[in-house]
C-alpha cells in the first residue's frame, strides 16, 4: 500500500511536471516536487486558505471552541460530521474551478492530498462515495471532479472508493442560480442508495460545500438505506451568506 502510494505520487508528479512544466500553477514560480505533486511552489502551498481549528464538527463553519453551531442545533443535518480542508476563496477557488470546469485533472492529486491531510488518521470510514453527477452532466463535463479527488483521498486514507453506493436518479437544475432556501427543495429525491450500505460508515466526498443541501440529501438517502454514519469530506467550504456580502453568485454545488 505504502509502496503503491509512493509510486502513484511519483507518476502524478511526473504527469504534472509534463503538463505544467514544473512551474507553480498559481504564481509561475518554480514548483516543489514534494510534497505537493510539482504543482505549487512552497510559498503558494503555505498560503493556501486552510481552515482554522475552531469549526463546527457537524458542518465545518467557524464556531468558537468547536461547539456545534447554532444552525446545526436549530436544524440538525442528516450527516454526522464534516471535514473541510480549505476556505473557498482565492486561490482555492481557482484550483477547484480549474479541475471542475476546465478538466485539469492533474489538480486532483493536489486537492486530494490537501483533503486527506485534513482527514488525517482519525477517519473510521469504510467507503468513500463521491457526489454523483447525472449521466447527462457527466457526458457534458467529461469527468466527475468529486470522483477524481476521491480516488486520491481513498488511497491516502485506506477507505474503499465506492461510487456505486450512491447514484443520481433525477437530474436537477444547477444550484448556482438558486437561493439558499430553494437548494434543499431542488435536490430532494435526486439520489438513490445502492448495494452494501446497511451498517456502513461512509464518507461522502465533494469539491465544494456551500449550503450543504446536496450533501444533506445524500446523507438522508444513505441513512434511510441503513448507513450507520455519514460524514462529509469536502475540499473547500464557503462562508455562510452573512459573511459573503450582498447578492453573491454562489459557487456551484454538485447539483
Ligand atoms: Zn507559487
Ligand atoms: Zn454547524
Amino acid at each position: 500500500m505504502k509502496h503503491n502510494n509512493a509510486m502513484f505520487h511519483e507518476i502524478a508528479r511526473r504527469i504534472a511536471n509534463f503538463v505544467f512544466g514544473g512551474t507553480c500553477y498559481l504564481c509561475r514560480g518554480a514548483a516543489e516536487a514534494a510534497p505537493n505533486e510539482g504543482l505549487l511552489c512552497a510559498a503558494c502551498d503555505a498560503d493556501l486558505p486552510r481552515l482554522g481549528a475552531e469549526l463546527c464538527p457537524r458542518c465545518a463553519l467557524d464556531t468558537p471552541g468547536s461547539a456545534i453551531c447554532g444552525r446545526c442545533l436549530a436544524r440538525p443535518p442528516h450527516y454526522d460530521a464534516t471535514v473541510a480542508a480549505l476556505a473557498y476563496r482565492f486561490p482555492a477557488d481557482v484550483l477547484v474551478q480549474a479541475l471542475k470546469f476546465r478538466g485539469e485533472l492533474a489538480l486532483a492529486p493536489l486537492l486530494g492530498r490537501l483533503l486527506a491531510e485534513r482527514v488525517g488518521g482519525t477517519a473510521r470510514v469504510q467507503f468513500v462515495v463521491p457526489v454523483p453527477l447525472s449521466p447527462a452532466r457527466l457526458a457534458e463535463r467529461g469527468h466527475n471532479q468529486a470522483l477524481e479527488i476521491a480516488r486520491h483521498v481513498a488511497r491516502a486514507t485506506g477507505a474503499r472508493l465506492a461510487p456505486e453506493l450512491c447514484e443520481r436518479v433525477r437530474d436537477t437544475p444547477a444550484q448556482t442560480g438558486l437561493e439558499w432556501s430553494a437548494r434543499a427543495k431542488n435536490v430532494r429525491g435526486a439520489f438513490r442508495a445502492a448495494g452494501l450500505v446497511a451498517g456502513a460508515a461512509i464518507a461522502v466526498l465533494d469539491d465544494v460545500m456551500t449550503t450543504g443541501a446536496t450533501l444533506d440529501e445524500i446523507a438522508r438517502t444513505l441513512k434511510q438505506a441503513g448507513a450507520a454514519t455519514v460524514v462529509n469530506w469536502v475540499v473547500a467550504r464557503t462562508a455562510p451568506p452573512a459573511e459573503r456580502g450582498v447578492g453573491p453568485v454562489l459557487p456551484q454545488e454538485s447539483a
